[in-house]
């Protein structure tokens, strides 16, 4: 669970029973300030001069805001919309995505209109029906280590489980599952866990859940009847990976209940940069040791002008081959929806 070193209150987020909750939680703690903001000027109440100070200080600040203005984002591939409920993340994941994305705000926000969001949600639906429409809840931020407090993924679950056509999904590199654990989901929403090796989380991963508890979480929302899948990311090819990965699978596999109601999903997905993130994690992380020689890499045009760095293709094919048979072989259950 995020313990915050500052908590700011965005004007009339404390009208709302999440900002109220949160506000009982941390008033009068030892070390934790409280800010309450007459405008929502957030940024000038986090220290930090530079990218370097500025990251490590957002990162131990819990911003509580007010959703405003409700067209939701796409989500393609993995859902059809972004469900708006918290952005950011508080942990400090060296090759994060949000790092580019989201770099100038990089502390975590939650937002307390929570029945507005889910109100405008039933409307996309609406709008959608007869077909089933997805919702992510995870596409600009890791919602979970601030769930016990806030309970809107709870609120989520609950919302969506008495919904005929839009269901949930979102994805996890912690462990505040408790809560989730007796939400009415009625199989509506899915909880997907990004998995990988000891040495990559212990490398890269800076302040995320350890494997053992990201693995205890998942089996326990797996018994709680609810879908659950693992993203393999980022792959890293480094010399002796094939055991390190073998190990995980076999150790999920070992701790899996064998009589699950759905099959476990897998996506895996390799390591790659763009140029602009290597900027970024060289200024935030100047000690950083994640393989980003641009001459060990393929260079692979994006579609919307910007490129990546990606594992050349033997080394990919090499990488699609052991993950398909080790999952065919390690897990009963199982669907490989994708391995890039
Ligand atoms: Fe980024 Fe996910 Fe790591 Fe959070 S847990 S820092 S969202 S990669």
């Amino acid at each position: 669970m995020f313990i915050p070193k500052r908590v700011i209150f965005e004007k009339g987020s404390l009208d709302y029973e999440v900002g109220e909750n949160i506000y009982n939680k941390f008033k009068g703690k030892e070390g934790i300030k409280i800010i309450n903001l007459s405008s929502n000027k957030v940024k000038q109440n986090i220290p930090g001069d530079n990218l370097y100070d500025f990251y490590r200080e957002g990162k131990n600040t819990l911003v509580v805001g007010v959703k405003k203005g409700f067209k939701f984002q796409s989500c393609k591939p993995s859902a059809h919309y972004q469900l708006p409920l918290v952005s950011g993340c508080i942990g400090q994941c060296q090759y994060c995505y949000l790092n580019t994305n989201l770099g100038d705000k990089p502390y975590i926000k939650v937002n307390a209109n929570v029945d507005d969001i889910l109100k405008e949600a039933q409307k996309y639906i609406n709008e959608r029906l007869p077909q089933t429409t997805i919702f992510e809840g995870s596409a600009t931020s890791d919602p979970v280590p601030v769930e016990p407090y806030t309970n809107i993924l709870k609120k989520s679950i609950e919302f969506f489980g008495n919904s005929d056509k839009g269901k949930f999904r979102f994805v996890t590199k912690f462990n505040d599952v408790d809560t989730l654990l007796d939400a009415k989901h009625n199989g509506n929403t899915e909880i997907r866990f990004t998995i990988n090796t000891d040495r990559v989380i212990n490398e890269y991963e800076n302040k995320t859940a350890p494997i053992n508890k990201r693995i205890e979480a998942s089996v326990k929302v797996a018994k709680a009847g609810y879908k659950v899948g693992y993203i393999i990311a980022p792959v890293f090819l480094y010399e002796g990976w094939k055991e390190d990965y073998k190990k995980l699978l076999l150790d999920l596999n070992s701790k899996l209940p064998q009589d699950l109601e759905y099959p476990v999903s897998f996506e895996i997905i390799s390591h790659r940069y763009t140029t602009r993130a290597k900027n970024i994690i060289l200024e935030v992380f100047p000690e950083t040791t994640l393989p980003m020689v641009d001459e060990e890499r393929k260079y692979k045009y994006g579609q919307f002008g910007y490129g990546k760095f990606v594992y050349n293709k033997e080394e990919l094919q090499d990488m699609k081959e052991f993950f398909t048979e080790q999952i065919e072989n390690i897990f009963r259950d199982k669907v490989i929806l994708y391995i890039i």
